[in-house]
Parts: structure tokens; C-alpha cells; sequence
């Protein structure tokens, strides 16, 4: 997929194994990671000779070649440490053995979240432990927790944060994302006009076809901030092919700081507006955010002044632009 935004670096999400995830590159020796096993647990007992664990070390060593010829740098850190454990009675052989694995299940489940949020271009990591609910009354807290179950995806229903600028939208909405990638589904995150930029560009070069295809696969898609930017001519259209090919089939997630009655102008279009909004709210849930922006909160009695107008409409409307929708799940 092309690149559409800047990636910022992502930090780990869960708590990292203790110490280095210790890589092993296929092309590894064996003596040199032995050599780092031992100058990692300061153990070096030469082999045929019994160990700190109590284990034969011959065996122990053949054990970390296992680990090392299957690719499992995640046990080969913890095992000494369960063959302590284990020795000292403090596991049972059952328990160390789920340990043994239990780590590379960890590392690798922390690798794979950690491509899939870079693949996702994700332009900050945004979680809900950081979000303060009492900074935003208006929201809804439980609504947004049940969102968070993701209920949402399996049943391929869309998401639209509403509110002005700085109330916490891409936040919650990039939170909503992670989230569904911690839990293994494919998620993509892009501005409506990165976007719409990229349709138009795969269209003038033939590949349109192949294009939504690709925004079509994520179960989870953000498009972000609607309303900030004009939509280029022939946008629309582009965009509710792409609304069009995920409606019933996949989530969308969308952030805007403009009601629905203005979308008609936003997308210069107002019966592609509607037609939009048609899919998009079958099956959606409204968060609607009502209240000042989180980056201004030490400025609380600055006058601020309302959104801009709306940009010029591009041809003329061909009939009213749909109206607004009650603020909780509709559909
Ligand atoms: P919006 O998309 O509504 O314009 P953002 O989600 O980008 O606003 O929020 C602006 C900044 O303020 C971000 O850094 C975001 O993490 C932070 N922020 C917004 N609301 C909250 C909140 N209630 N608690 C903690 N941080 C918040
Ligand atoms: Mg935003």
C-alpha cells in the first residue's frame, strides 16, 4: 500500500520480556549465541558439567539449541530462568513448560502488533489509559468501553466521532485501532484527504481497480478528519466507491468536526453526500463530543472563534443535504 502519512516510531504496547528480546537472526551461530545466553545469565559451565539449574549443562545446552534451530528467541531468554525455577521447586515440569512457550507465544504476539501498527501508518499511539473521560463529560464513557469490545467489527458496523477540534476524536478513534490490531485484525488509518488524494492518483494511472481492492481488505478503516479540508473535485465520487465497496463488508471508523447537514458542502456534492450517508449510518454508532479542546485546557477563557465556514460549493446542490441523526448507535 502507498504511503500516505508519516509513521511515527511505536512503542511497545505490552510489557517487554525482561532484558533484550534477545533477536536470532537464521543466519546465528551457535557459539555466539551461546556466548550471549551466557553473558546474559552469567553462566558458563562447560558442558558435560552440571549447571546452576541443576540440569546436566550438556542437556541444557542442547535444550537452547532446540530453541535456537526453531526460531524461539522468546523461551531461549526465559529458560534458564524456568530451569531455576523449576530446580528450586518454585514451578511445577508442567508449568515450566507453559512458561517456556508462554514467552514466545508473548514475543511473538508483540512483534506482529508491532508491524501490524506500523503497516497501519498510525500517525501517533493513542490508547484509552491515557484518555481522561472526566476532561470530556459529554462522552459517553460506556459507550466507548463497549466500542473497545469491538463488537462493532464483527458485525461490520462504522464508528463516527463528532465534535470540534481537539475533544479527543482521533484519539479515541486510533485507540478504537490499536485496540482491533491487539486483537489480530488488519486496520489502516488515513486523512479524508490523503485519501481522496490517493484515489484520484490511482485513477489517472489505471489502477483504481487495485486500489480500493487494497482499502476494501482492512476489517477496520479510519478516515480522518472529515470537514478540515475541501474534497477535490471527482473526490466524492472516488470516496463513495470506497464507502460503497466496504458497506455490510467491513468497518469504518470516521472523525469530523462538522455536522451532517454540512457534509453535502464538504464533499461539494450534496446527493453524493447523501448517498454517503446513507451507507455509512445503516449500521453505525454516533459519538458525538461536546466540549473544549483538550490542547487549549490551560487557556480556559479564550474566545475561540467558531469552525470557518465552509468552503465554496462546487456545482449546485441537487437536493438537500441529509439531515442530522440522533446522537447514539442508529441501525
Ligand atoms: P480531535 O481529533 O478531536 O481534534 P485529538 O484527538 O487529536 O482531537 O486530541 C488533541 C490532543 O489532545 C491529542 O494529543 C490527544 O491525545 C489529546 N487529548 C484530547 N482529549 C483528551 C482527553 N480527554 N484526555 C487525554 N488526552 C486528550
Ligand atoms: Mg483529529
Amino acid at each position: 500500500m502507498t504511503p500516505l502519512a508519516p509513521v511515527a516510531p511505536v512503542t511497545r504496547l505490552a510489557p517487554p520480556l525482561s532484558g533484550s528480546p534477545g533477536e536470532v537472526a537464521t543466519g546465528t551461530t551457535l557459539a555466539a549465541l551461546t556466548a550471549a545466553v551466557a553473558a546474559q545469565t552469567g553462566f558458563h559451565g562447560p558442558a558435560g558439567t552440571v549447571g546452576s539449574t541443576g540440569a546436566p549443562q550438556a542437556l541444557v545446552d542442547t535444550l537452547k539449541d532446540h530453541l535456537v534451530s526453531l526460531q524461539m528467541p522468546g523461551s531461549l531468554e526465559v529458560v534458564d530462568e524456568v530451569l531455576a525455577q523449576l530446580d528450586g521447586g518454585a514451578l511445577s515440569p508442567t508449568a515450566a513448560m507453559e512458561r517456556l512457550l508462554a514467552a514466545q507465544v508473548a514475543l511473538r504476539r508483540q512483534r506482529r502488533l508491532t508491524a501490524a501498527i506500523h503497516a497501519a501508518r498510525l500517525p501517533a499511539l493513542k490508547t484509552l489509559d491515557t484518555f481522561d473521560f472526566a476532561f470530556q463529560p459529554s462522552i459517553d464513557r460506556g459507550q466507548v468501553l463497549n466500542l473497545h469490545e469491538l463488537g462493532f467489527v464483527a458485525r461490520k458496523e462504522n464508528v463516527i466521532l463528532l465534535g470540534p477540534a481537539g475533544v479527543g476524536k482521533t484519539h479515541l478513534a486510533l485507540s478504537l485501532l490499536v485496540t482491533a490490531a491487539q486483537h489480530g485484525r488488519r486496520v489502516y488509518y488515513t486523512t479524508l484527504a490523503d485519501l481522496v488524494l490517493s484515489l484520484v492518483e490511482a485513477e489517472r494511472l489505471g489502477r483504481l481497480r487495485e486500489r480500493l481492492a487494497l482499502l476494501k481488505a482492512p476489517a477496520v478503516l479510519l478516515v480522518d478528519e472529515i470537514g478540515y479540508l475541501p474534497v477535490t473535485p471527482g473526490g466524492a465520487n472516488l470516496f463513495f466507491q470506497l464507502v460503497n465497496a466496504r458497506y455490510e463488508r467491513a468497518s469504518t471508523i470516521l472523525t469530523s468536526n462538522k455536522s451532517f447537514k454540512d457534509w453535502g458542502a464538504i464533499f461539494g456534492d450534496a446527493v453524493v453526500a447523501a448517498a454517503l450517508l446513507d451507507r455509512l449510518l445503516h449500521h453505525c454508532h454516533i459519538v458525538n463530543i461536546k466540549g473544549n479542546s483538550y490542547r487549549l485546557r490551560h487557556y480556559p477563557g479564550l474566545a475561540l472563534p467558531d469552525d470557518p465556514p465552509p468552503s465554496p460549493r462546487r456545482g449546485r446542490p441537487r437536493k438537500s443535504p441529509p439531515q442530522e441523526v440522533p446522537e447514539r448507535h442508529v441501525g
